[in-house]
Order: C-alpha cells, then sequence, then structure tokens
C-alpha cells in the first residue's frame, strides 16, 4: 500500500499523517482503496479498505474521527472519535484521535502546532478555499487553544493541480489573479487551488519554510481518486493527522 507522507511532519515523533492513494484496496476497478461509503461501491469493500489502510497507519477504525463535507466553511474541535456532524475543517488537541478528511481532486490542507500540540485537517476546494476555510481554522486555533501562526506546520496535499483543473469564468473570479491561468478553452481557466491555500497560510502569519506542497495532481495521475477524472466511478481518499502521545 502507498501512503503519501510530509517531510516537515516527520519531524514530529508525536505526530502521525499519512494519506492513502488508489492503491491496496479490494474493491473492484477505479474505486480500489475507496474509503467512502458515500459511493457506490460495496459497503463491506470499505469497512476492508478502511480496516487495511488504518492498520498500515498502526491504526484501528475506532481511533477515528470523521465528519461529512459539504464544501462548507464550517470548523468542528473534536475530542473524541466517530462520526460528526456536517463540516469542513476538524482540530483536535485529544492524543489517540485521528482526523480524516476525505479527497477526491478537492485540497487536503493539514496543520500542526508542536507547541499548543494541536492538529487540524481541513478539506478546502474551491468553495472552502474561496470561503477561506483555512483563515477561519487559524483563527480557531488562535482564539480556541492560544496557537501563534509563527508555530504552524502545513501540509498541502495531492489534489487538482493547475496543469488540470479547468474552471469556468465565475469561479476564477473568486481567486487572486497570481492562482488563475487562461484555459485552452475561450472562457475557461486554469486553477491552482494549492497556491490560493498556500497566499492564505501566508497571508495569516505562517512562515514560509513551515509550509510543505506536494506536487501530485489527482487529476491526470492514476495512482490517486480523481472525481474529476472518474466521475461516479470515483472512489475517495482519506488524510489523517492526530497526536500519538
Ligand atoms: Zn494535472
Amino acid at each position: 500500500m502507498t501512503i503519501v507522507r510530509s517531510e516537515l511532519f516527520a519531524r514530529f515523533p508525536e505526530l502521525l499523517f499519512g494519506m492513502s492513494t488508489v492503491e491496496g484496496g479490494i474493491s473492484p476497478g477505479t474505486f480500489g482503496l475507496n474509503l467512502s461509503y458515500n459511493v457506490q461501491d460495496d459497503p463491506a469493500n470499505v469497512e476492508e479498505n478502511r480496516r487495511l489502510f488504518f492498520g498500515a497507519l498502526g491504526l484501528t477504525t475506532d481511533q477515528v474521527a470523521f465528519t461529512s463535507q459539504q464544501h462548507t466553511t464550517d470548523i468542528l474541535t473534536v475530542s473524541s472519535p466517530g462520526q460528526n456532524d456536517t463540516c469542513d475543517a476538524l482540530i483536535t488537541a485529544s492524543a489517540g484521535v485521528f482526523l480524516a478528511i476525505s479527497i477526491a481532486d478537492c485540497t487536503p490542507v493539514m496543520l500542526y502546532d508542536p507547541v499548543r500540540k494541536v492538529a487540524a485537517g481541513i478539506h478546502a476546494g474551491w468553495r472552502g478555499t474561496a470561503g477561506r476555510i483555512v483563515e477561519g481554522c487559524i483563527r480557531r486555533l488562535q482564539q480556541e487553544f492560544g496557537t501563534v501562526p509563527h508555530d504552524l506546520f502545513a501540509f498541502i496535499g495531492p489534489s487538482a493541480g493547475v496543469c488540470c483543473y479547468e474552471v469556468g469564468a465565475e469561479v476564477a473570479a473568486q481567486f487572486p489573479d497570481q492562482c488563475v491561468r487562461p484555459g485552452a478553452v475561450k472562457g475557461k481557466f486554469l486553477l491552482d487551488v494549492k497556491k490560493a491555500n498556500v497566499l492564505q497560510l501566508l497571508d495569516n502569519g505562517v512562515r514560509n519554510s513551515n509550509i510543505e506542497v506536494h506536487k501530485d495532481c489527482t487529476i491526470h495521475d492514476r495512482r490517486y481518486h480523481s472525481h474529476r477524472r472518474d466521475g461516479t466511478g470515483s472512489g475517495r481518499m482519506f488524510a489523517v493527522i492526530g497526536i500519538t502521545t
């Protein structure tokens, strides 16, 4: 099984981070290692895929906090595992609670404050990014935990890349010019959601040297699930973060 890791996060022995790919699962066809019950995959396969993936991280499913994501900017702080109400970002300071963010093209932004020992997982598609969910999450960390943004480390995971992520003018208009390129088709644009989130981190006091951006694009790289590429045949990956001790 291939697990995407972060070089920056690897320096903290108390922090666990890993993101799944298509590989290593038992579901048929493009589903592969699908981890979501909300796609047309057999729930028994999903259960086994989750067991395999969490097992590869050294976890069991009952240590993980889940959420249903609806492209909102809602943020929830949790202190126990299990299913949560709808939100698109989870925060925890509880050791032994691991946050799962579901991904297929949308950008996972994972944060860690090694001083206050708080972790966050954010689902930042174009809507969440335009709604500044990463900024909202940093505010919440400041208010609830006394986080100083200068202390934060951030990992931006494999997701839709500017090479492939075509959007219309009405979406492009919601982003800074430096995140938008003209597309091949007139009236279409290529959007760099990863860069938009980097700018949001920098705007809010996160140091450039504390930000890691994974270069892989989920749309053209078949090692990843992509909703844009595979439509209803697309599975979902998990980006998981939490504090072990
Ligand atoms: Zn691409």
